[in-house]
């Protein structure tokens, strides 16, 4: 060993899972559902790793943060908890549904390992006065205007709305030495759920109420690794121009130079599809080799590189 960075092509790769491949798409989100839905999702992630892949997995929170805060709001009884609280509320949960779907599957010994992870962030990030991220159940147009919180219209179909609430720019993963310790040793982790607790920096550290892009996070922490590939996996085989139009066509290989022109040309869904593509550009453009967006059915093919959207410096 002479101690020089891992090698980019065959090292471990960073797999980000979606909210939508953690559970159904617009709910009810019952603890039945949530584990199909993982079940489904580990499967998929285990052929991976048997097939030789080391993956590193990171995950997205917003249903199941905004069902915690909506828990909280309608429980008169006990205190309310504050949002950076339910975040590694959501890390304990997702974890451990995953660890146990995925340890379920695999055949060899190794278990999955789930990392409670901070992000900090700038507490002046003028995010903090533009809610972004949406989180929990989606509503019709009427239902979000009684709702005593903001929401947003983030989707298309009958209930197109949802709560959102700020979503400031992680800057340093706070267990990331000790991520890349245990990915380095060939332990399998689950780290930085939810995008990571979001905390700022004074004298120490303290939670903040806020809910950080796991996308955005899962390249910050892709890049900390050093490693090769990272993949964005979510409900749609792909990135597309036009999307949800009778002209939509995917994106296949592509690289950063175009899709920055797809992305400034406003093809992609803000708080969806733009921050993936946002996080591929940088990754790419950091030094990262590739960056693939595709849905956890398509995982093996895509690693292959023959589908997907597959982002190249
Ligand atoms: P995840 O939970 O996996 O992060 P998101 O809902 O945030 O999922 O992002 C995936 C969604 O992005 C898709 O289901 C799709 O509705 C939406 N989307 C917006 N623009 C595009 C686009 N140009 N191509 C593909 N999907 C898009
Ligand atoms: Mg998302």
């Amino acid at each position: 060993m002479d101690g020089s960075a891992p090698d980019r092509r065959t090292g471990p790769v960073v797999v980000a899972l979606g909210g939508n491949t953690l559970l159904g798409k617009q709910g009810p989100w019952t603890v039945d559902e949530q584990t199909a839905a993982i079940e489904r999702t580990a499967r998929e992630i285990s052929e991976a790793i048997e097939d030789g892949y080391e993956i590193v997995l990171t995950h997205g929170n917003g249903p199941q943060v905004g069902t915690l805060l909506l828990q909280q709001e309608t429980a008169s009884e006990t205190p309310q908890l504050p949002l950076d609280v339910l975040v590694a509320e959501t890390q304990a949960q997702i974890g451990y549904l995953l660890q146990q779907a995925l340890d379920n599957e695999l055949t060899d010994s190794t278990d999955f390992i789930t990392i409670v992870t901070q992000v900090v962030v700038d507490g002046d990030d003028p995010a903090f006065a533009d809610p972004t991220k949406p989180i929990g159940p989606f509503y019709t147009e009427e239902a979000a205007a009684e709702k005593p919180f903001e929401t947003k219209r983030v989707s298309t179909g009958d209930r197109p709305y949802r709560r959102v609430v700020p979503s400031p720019e992680p800057v340093e993963i706070v267990e990331g030495d000790e991520i890349a310790n245990l990915v380095h040793r060939g332990n399998l982790v689950i780290a930085a759920g939810g995008g990571g607790v979001p905390v700022v920096r004074d004298d120490g550290l303290s939670g903040v109420e806020a809910v950080v892009d796991k996308d955005t996070t899962t390249r910050l922490l892709a890049s900390e690794l050093g490693v090769g590939t990272l993949v964005l996996l979510t409900d749609v085989e792909f990135a597309y121009v036009n999307y949800d139009t009778p002209d939509q066509r995917p994106i296949r290989e592509v690289t950063a130079r175009a899709l920055r022109t797809h992305l400034e040309a406003g093809e992609f869904g803000a708080g969806s599809m733009r921050p993936k593509v946002e996080a591929c550009l940088q990754f790419v453009e950091e030094g990262g080799d590739r960056a693939v967006i595709t849905s956890p059915d398509r995982l093996l093919d895509a690693l292959a590189g023959e589908t997907g959207t597959q982002v190249r410096g």
